[in-house]
């Protein structure tokens, strides 16, 4: 069933125009070809996020109980996370990649931002499709369930359900100096996911080390992201997140004050137990021009 999703998603990718950015942006691709992995629903390695990200990190039984589906008490052995990778297209990798401006570019922040209705898109086919074939799945970060908390200084956040830890649990990538994701097809990527209790086929976490995919941590090379963040959030010994989330907040503002921001989309996100529609528009100035953009770089050594 596995490929069966795999050929499903790139006939997705393929064909829908939410794939897609406004014609006075070039009309072209947001994502390449995804790819995909898959987590049993009771790898211990979930238990271990509740330590590494948050105690109300949740497992996919508590994600399937909290999205209202049945619990026969022997969940864990059954449920199965799909990870699904977006590679943010190479024609938006390489114009951002000669941006030497300390702000990242208006195609960027669109095709971010237009990234959600896709995204919501592409979970509803997968779960379609499961559910015709006879079995149950919801949503993990497109779920209602999903939740953001804001810590108490206000300057960064937590999510019950973090897309980057679950594609980790499935074998997709490791995490990196500046706390991106480095998969096979790089860390500029949009990452969602699907808990079902479809037989999928678990893939191997082959890597080596939660970081494993990034030079600085492998090697105690590269850190070419380091001097790609304009206010200095990144350094040999790891990433301010707090300097991090208010840079990417002063964007958000900045961007809300151009034209194009009649073209962006709202998502709706429940921040400290309050629904809300977001503009989420990025940074990622890090993630372009770096040895990590569109590749594993340790599949090189
Ligand atoms: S640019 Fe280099 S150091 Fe920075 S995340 Fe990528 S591989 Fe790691
Ligand atoms: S997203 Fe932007 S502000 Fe945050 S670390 Fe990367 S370059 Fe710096």
């Amino acid at each position: 069933m596995n490929a069966q999703i795999k050929t499903l998603l790139i006939k997705c990718f393929s064909d829908s125009s939410l794939n897609r950015l406004p014609q006075e942006y070039g009309g072209m691709p947001i994502f390449s070809a995804p790819v995909i992995g898959v987590s049993r629903g009771d790898d211990p390695i979930f238990m271990k996020f509740k330590e590494v990200v948050a105690q109300d990190h949740l497992t996919p039984v508590e994600m399937w109980v909290r999205n209202g589906l049945p619990n026969d008490g022997r969940l864990g052995p059954r449920l199965r996370t799909l990870s699904i990778v977006f590679p943010f297209d190479s024609h938006i990798r390489e114009q951002c990649g000669r941006n030497d401006k300390p702000m990242p570019l208006e195609l960027y922040c669109l095709a971010r931002n237009l990234a959600n209705p896709f995204m919501d898109q592409v979970l509803d086919r997968v779960m379609g499709f499961l559910q015709d074939q006879g079995f149950q799945a919801t949503a993990g970060m497109g779920s209602k369930t999903f939740e953001v908390t804001s810590h108490s200084d206000s300057s960064h956040f937590h999510s019950n359900w973090s897309e980057r830890h679950i594609a980790f649990a499935a074998g997709l990538g490791t995490f990196s100096l500046p706390e991106t994701f480095i998969t096979d097809l790089g860390c500029n990527i949009r990452l969602t996911s699907v808990i079902t209790d479809a037989p999928l086929e678990v893939s191997p976490r082959v890597f080596d080390g939660a970081y494993g995919n990034c030079l600085h941590h492998a090697k105690r090379t590269c850190g070419e992201c380091i001097a790609k963040c304009p206010v200095g959030a990144i350094t040999r010994e790891g990433h301010n997140k707090k300097k991090c989330s208010r840079y990417v907040q002063r964007m958000r503002e900045k961007m809300e004050e151009r034209p194009f921001r009649v073209m962006m989309k709202p998502h709706y996100q429940r921040l400290n137990g309050v629904e809300k529609p977001v503009y989420r528009v990025g940074c990622a100035l890090c993630q372009f021009g770096v040895p990590c953009t569109d590749r594993n770089p340790m599949a090189d050594e």
